[in-house]
């Protein structure tokens, strides 16, 4: 199965999107009154936007750069970041949207 998950490890995982089925699938973890929480979720409706436009990347990726963008702007609103919300700091972020091959 192809799946994508998005989180600081497997332990941190609250939410999955399945390209397969275009389901994005939560864990009884996610909060919808937790504002991390639901930049997950935007940051997986990214991926949902993407496959249903049929966006093409060169690597997997390359398709988190607009999903994380998307939802740090999201947390931004709400005063907060990737860094501050999830420990994802410049150099993380460049490894999980670069190509490196
Ligand atoms: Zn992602």
């Amino acid at each position: 199965m192809c799946s994508h998950a998005d989180a600081v490890d497997v332990d941190e995982v609250v939410a999955v999107y399945e390209p397969l089925t275009r389901t994005t699938v939560l864990s009884d973890r996610w909060r919808a009154d937790h504002v991390a929480d639901l930049s997950v979720l935007v940051h997986e409706l990214v991926h949902h936007l993407q496959r249903e436009t049929d966006a093409e990347h060169r690597c997997p990726e390359e398709g988190e750069a607009l999903a994380y963008e998307a939802q740090e702007r999201w947390l931004a609103q709400f005063g907060t970041s990737l860094e501050a919300a999830f420990g994802i700091d410049a150099f993380t972020l460049a490894m999980r949207t670069r190509c490196l091959w």
